[in-house]
């Protein structure tokens, strides 16, 4: 089994807390792009992919901001030329307002049954501090019709530790997005990063940026867990939550180290024991988009294992030894003796039933403990 990411690095404005590959560009641009993308999904199912695919998401960037027939082309040529599960989870990420009725229906066509929207906030005041272009009112009506156009399977992204946000804000946004109707089958809720190469990055240098204190950081993080528990959501990851059996395949084989195909700009890739990266240059990649794929890491038995405990660790359920030793031929208890028991000790991490996790407190901490299995 292998999963497929598609990048399309397109979105109507930058938004001011974003670093992803993502800007905006012309009908002429979007073309050739999508030419050079399915020149390398040809090459890339005819000559580096030969397994099945559980799943395929196509990311960005925003998606939905191409028209659909770029997207209906994609999705031919990633049948044409890969061998997709019947029951393959194919993801779209979409923002609100560049989709209408037209365009969700078309991607029903194209075989995609799972729709993923940023929304990141139900208040208006906040999607303007973000720089998003939409309002809450304009995502309603991007859910309501991704519900008429037959989508059941619907992620939320949500954002905590925004500007100016309280509490009873951050409360307001996770209770509105739990009371959807249909319900979102699931939640990402990820604490905004402020990188330096951004205009928030900027904002925060000059002490322009008001973000809530790390006290009021956690409070927002352990009240996530708190309210989407009540509304039947199961955390099954730090930052995700599904309703049962909505768990999101294509990140729950990336955590478990299931090799991963990366097509477009700045997408990477991870199979044969190694990993891929892809030019971010746009230029480049339009004039030769196979020639700009290559390889940064050949992962040896030592980065291998460890890879598998630190995104494993992300998950609820944590690594289970069984399966490192399927995968190793080691036993992960004499691998990683010292850091198990060290965390043990200080109550991080839990092992029951051959499985290692984290614990509540793990969970809060979780970058110091993963630090130790690198
Ligand atoms: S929509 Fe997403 S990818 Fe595009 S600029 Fe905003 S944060 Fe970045």
């Amino acid at each position: 089994m292998a999963e497929l990411y598609i990048h399309i690095p397109f979105c109507v404005r930058k938004c001011l807390y974003c670093d992803f590959c993502s800007f905006p560009a012309d009908r002429d641009m979007q073309e050739n792009y999508v030419r050079a993308l399915c020149e390398e999904l040809v090459f890339s199912g005819e000559e580096r992919c030969s397994a099945s695919l559980s799943s395929v998401f196509i990311g960005g960037g925003t998606p939905s901001s191409l028209p659909a027939e770029h997207i209906i082309t994609v999705m031919k040529c990633v049948r044409e030329h890969f061998d997709v599960s019947d029951d393959a989870e194919i993801t779209i990420e979409c923002n609100p307002g560049t989709v209408d009725a037209d365009k969700l229906h078309a991607y029903a066509e194209a075989g995609i049954n799972r729709i993923s929207f940023g929304l990141q906030s139900a208040d208006d005041v906040e999607l303007k501090t973000l720089g998003r272009i939409h309002t809450y009112d304009d995502f309603l009506n991007s859910y309501r019709l991704a519900a008429e156009a037959g989508f059941s399977n619907i992620n939320v992204d949500l954002m905590s530790g925004i500007p100016g946000q309280s509490l009873s804000s951050w409360e307001s946004t996770l209770r509105k997005t739990c009371s959807l109707d249909p319900v979102p089958a699931h939640i990402s809720a990820y604490s905004l990063i402020v990188e330096e190469e951004t205009p928030f990055g900027e904002m925060m240098k000059d002490g322009r940026l008001d973000v809530p204190d790390e006290d009021l950081d956690r409070e927002m993080y352990h009240m996530t867990s708190r309210i989407l528990s009540e509304y039947g959501y199961s955390r099954y990851e730090i930052s995700n939550y599904a309703l049962d059996g909505h768990e999101c395949r294509h990140n729950v084989g990336y955590w478990t180290g299931v090799p991963y195909y990366g097509a477009g700009l700045d997408a990477s890739s991870y199979y044969g024991d190694a990993r891929y990266a892809n030019t971010d240059d746009i230029i480049s990649y339009i004039k030769d988009p196979v020639v700009g794929h290559f390889q940064i890491e050949k992962l040896g038995m030592q980065d291998l294992m460890s890879e598998f405990m630190i995104l494993g660790l992300r998950m609820i359920k944590g690594v289970s030894a069984g399966e490192f030793s399927k995968r190793f031929s080691r036993d992960l208890f004499d691998v990683y003796a010292s850091q198990i028991e060290k965390h043990v000790k200080e109550g991080l991490l839990v092992t029951e039933d051959g499985n290692v996790f984290l614990s509540e407190r793990g969970l809060d901490l979780a970058n110091h403990v993963m630090q130790s299995f690198i």
